[in-house]
């Protein structure tokens, strides 16, 4: 018998999944079902990145996952699923942990739609399906929000009448999947520096940064949507309110052409009118891409000083997702500027994408750690239904 957990990620049109077995940190097989629809392509391969032959109906989510289950089941005919664990972007003001789903807890996150009307919908069709397809495996619903709830109340409130903030217009802060993972990978390394002030940059197509102090979040950059903040890819991050209301009153824009806007069109994609992709832009020799790099270089400098003053210093800055990860030149011109507050950069180190890209001697250690949202997730499930300690 293959016991395992599965691990499910849906976005609008995409699932990304992953199967683990029932301990241990690599997964027996992982892929992603992409462009969900008429062109749905679905791509999964095993431990060893040997592609694994799949077909099945990709028109919508539920087909996406009974094809993947088809697939893994041909492959693993014994395979005997424990748990399923999802990622859901939105958990309000109060769950701080991931929850097995029930149809209270499945209305209570649908009552927050309109909170994250984006991502929600589709990350709870994913549970819907789930629980078709498995009717009496436990699903465990993951918050990306979950991790932020430890954030005072300073962090967590706008400056706007009170009425707003006890109907949920809060900050919630995003990508907690990702900070939990590394502020336990960080124990793990280094556990001196995880009791201390550490600030986590998760720079990829969605980009924050959170600021941890004894490896609780107390503050981040994303807000009440995934929008503030850092510039992304097509999102645009932190933008003065007032422009909304100048698209509004003065160019006649309806909320669904802003959202387009802010969501869609922005970020580096805005800036550089050319890719939302920071290997693109690295690589093109234009004025505009070359801006778009420093506007987002520029905003990260600005954020770490930010969130340095909360915590009242810094003794570590982690770099994770895929431009913070890969990207030695952006890593680079951010750290060169941070000098003052100790963060000295070791180019060798930096260029062969070393755990530790500091030099010996810095004040500040700053890090490279590959985040790893899947296993956050495959291990809260195996918690849930008791296969391993609570690692939430
Ligand atoms: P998502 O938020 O969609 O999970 P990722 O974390 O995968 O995104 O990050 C995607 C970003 O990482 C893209 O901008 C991509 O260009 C960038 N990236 C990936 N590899 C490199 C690289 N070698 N150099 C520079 N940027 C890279």
């Amino acid at each position: 018998m293959t016991r395992a957990v599965l691990t499910l990620n849906a976005g609008s049109s995409s699932l990304k999944v992953a199967l683990f077995p029932e301990t241990g940190d690599m997964p027996l097989a992982s892929g992603l079902a992409d462009r969900i629809g008429p062109d749905g392509v679905l791509k999964l391969k095993d431990a060893q990145g040997v592609a694994l032959a799949s077909t099945g109906d990709l028109t919508t989510h539920e087909g996406a996952i009974t094809a993947v289950m088809d697939c893994f089941r041909a492959h693993w005919p014994d395979l005997d699923l424990c748990a399923i664990g999802h990622r859901v972007v939105h958990g309000g003001a109060h769950h701080a942990k991931p929850a097995i789903v029930d149809e209270h807890l499945l209305a209570e996150l649908e009552r927050l739609t309109p909170f994250a009307p984006l991502h929600q919908p589709h990350n709870l069709a994913g549970i819907r399906a789930a629980m078709a397809a498995f009717p009496g495996v436990p699903q465990v619903a993951c918050f990306d929000t979950a991790f932020h709830r430890t954030n005072p109340w300073v962090s967590d409130s706008f400056a706007l009448p009170r009425a707003l903030y006890d109907e949920g217009v809060r900050r919630y802060g995003f990508h907690g999947l990702s900070y939990g993972y590394i502020a336990g990978e960080l124990a793990r390394r280094a556990p001196h520096l995880a009791e201390g002030r550490v600030i986590v940059a998760h720079l990829g197509n969605g980009a924050s940064m959170c600021a941890l102090q004894n490896g609780r979040s107390m503050a981040s950059t994303m807000g009440f949507t995934a929008l503030d903040g850092l510039p992304m890819g097509t999102r645009c991050g932190q933008v003065d309110p007032g422009v909304l209301l100048y698209l509004m009153d003065q160019k006649g824009m309806t909320a669904a052409q802003i959202s387009d806007l802010l969501y869609r069109q922005s970020g580096l994609l805005g800036l550089s009118g050319l890719s939302n992709d920071m290997r693109t832009l690295e690589a093109a020799n234009t004025p505009e891409a070359a801006q778009a790099i420093e506007h987002f270089v520029f905003r990260c400098q600005r954020e770490v000083g930010g969130l340095a003053a909360v915590l009242g210093g810094i003794d570590a800055l982690i770099f994770c997702g895929g431009i913070g990860e890969n990207s030695r030149a952006v890593r680079a011109r951010i750290c060169e500027r941070l000098g003052w507050m100790g963060i000295d950069i070791d180019y060798g180190r930096n260029a062969a994408n070393d755990p530790v890209i500091s030099t010996d001697l810095a004040r500040t250690t700053v890090m490279v750690i590959p985040t790893n949202e899947e296993l956050v997730i495959a291990r809260a499930a195996r918690a849930a239904v008791g296969l391993m300690e609570d690692a939430a």
